[in-house]
């Protein structure tokens, strides 16, 4: 399978835990990286650094008296405070739920339990609408202690102020938002894309297409140099430029095999039970649609297993917003 880097600017560099990145260049070998290295650390602003380990990434800010965490990762807890360790002796003492995706907040009792070995009750930070779907879903996770305004709120972490763009109509989950560590212009939006690659699998997991285009442009032009998505490069606006060019190619190649295969093509009276009509419609469409944009992206990373399943997304989008 080919990892060929499908950056829209590409300019990589090795990273670095002093050097200041400089905006729109990328970290090389990234996957790779991740796959034999403990963490990649990239610093991105005088006190805030970018850290990504099995391919799970956030953003921390070391204030006066500790660090703040985006993101509480499942599964890497270990990488990331000893990321965190390499570059300050501060206790991790705040910590934001970006959304409540287990995955991104699944290992907040080790955060709570890490800052009680040093004195410190963790101060967990999250929206309202978080608070409230984690309510709604029964989550087993604790709540936020400090409740951000929902979809605009702020808050001040020894002189940072960090700003929360939500999203009131979200592909990705009820509670999906931005968050922009507004002296560094980095905005931290985990799983909105995943810069440098064509769209991750369901458009980075999101549970409906639609809207994903609008989420994008609804940060675009904030005041940012550096993008997070948590998974991915570092971002730029060229990688959501990207991104919204490959969702046209991939709407306009998807209504084409609809119009080559129209759904009545999939009825067949003879079946058992009609339930396979849709089905065996949506991976024609996803199946011919990946075909059409496969001389164009096909050498990028991870290609040939997003785009089927973004593929249907999108059909299913195009099929029922008319
Ligand atoms: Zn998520």
């Amino acid at each position: 399978m080919s990892t060929t880097q499908a950056s829209p600017t590409g300019t990589y560099v090795a990273p670095s835990t002093e050097r200041i990145l400089k905006p729109g260049t990328k970290i090389s070998d990234l996957y790779r990286r991740n796959m034999t290295q403990l963490y990649v650390l990239q610093r991105l602003a005088e006190r805030t650094w970018w850290v990504q380990a099995s391919n799970y990434g956030t953003v921390f800010h070391v204030g006066e008296r500790g660090v703040l965490i985006f993101d509480t990762l499942e599964g890497v807890y270990d990488n990331i405070t000893q990321a965190i360790a390499s570059v300050t002796d501060k206790p991790i003492i705040a910590a934001v739920y970006p959304h409540y995706h287990a995955d991104h907040i699944g290992d907040i009792a080790k955060y709570v339990d890490g800052a009680a070995q040093r004195g410190v009750e963790l101060r967990i930070i999250g929206s309202a609408k978080t608070k409230q779907s984690m309510d709604l879903a029964n989550s087993s996770f604790p709540r936020p202690a400090q409740v951000i305004d929902w979809p605009r709120g702020s808050f001040d972490f020894d002189g940072l102020t960090v700003e929360l763009y939500g999203f009131e109509w979200a592909a990705h989950t009820d509670d999906h938002s931005a968050w922009l560590l507004k002296q560094d212009r980095i905005i931290h939006s985990p799983d909105l894309i995943n810069p440098d690659q064509p769209p991750f699998w369901r458009f980075a997991g999101n549970e409906r297409f639609r809207f994903h285009e609008d989420n994008l442009r609804q940060i675009y032009d904030l005041a940012w140099d550096y993008l997070s998505g948590s998974h991915g490069n570092i971002g730029s606006r060229a990688d959501i430029d990207f991104q919204l060019q490959f969702v046209t190619d991939l709407k306009a190649a998807v209504g084409k095999a609809m119009a080559d295969h129209p759904f009545s093509e999939f009825v067949d009276p003879s079946a058992d039970a009609h339930t396979g009509f849709l089905a065996n419609f949506f991976a024609t469409i996803s199946r011919e649609a990946t075909s059409a944009l496969r001389p164009k992206y096909g050498h990028m990373y991870g290609f040939e297993y997003a785009t089927p399943p973004n593929a249907e997304m999108v059909g299913w989008a195009m099929f029922e917003y008319r």
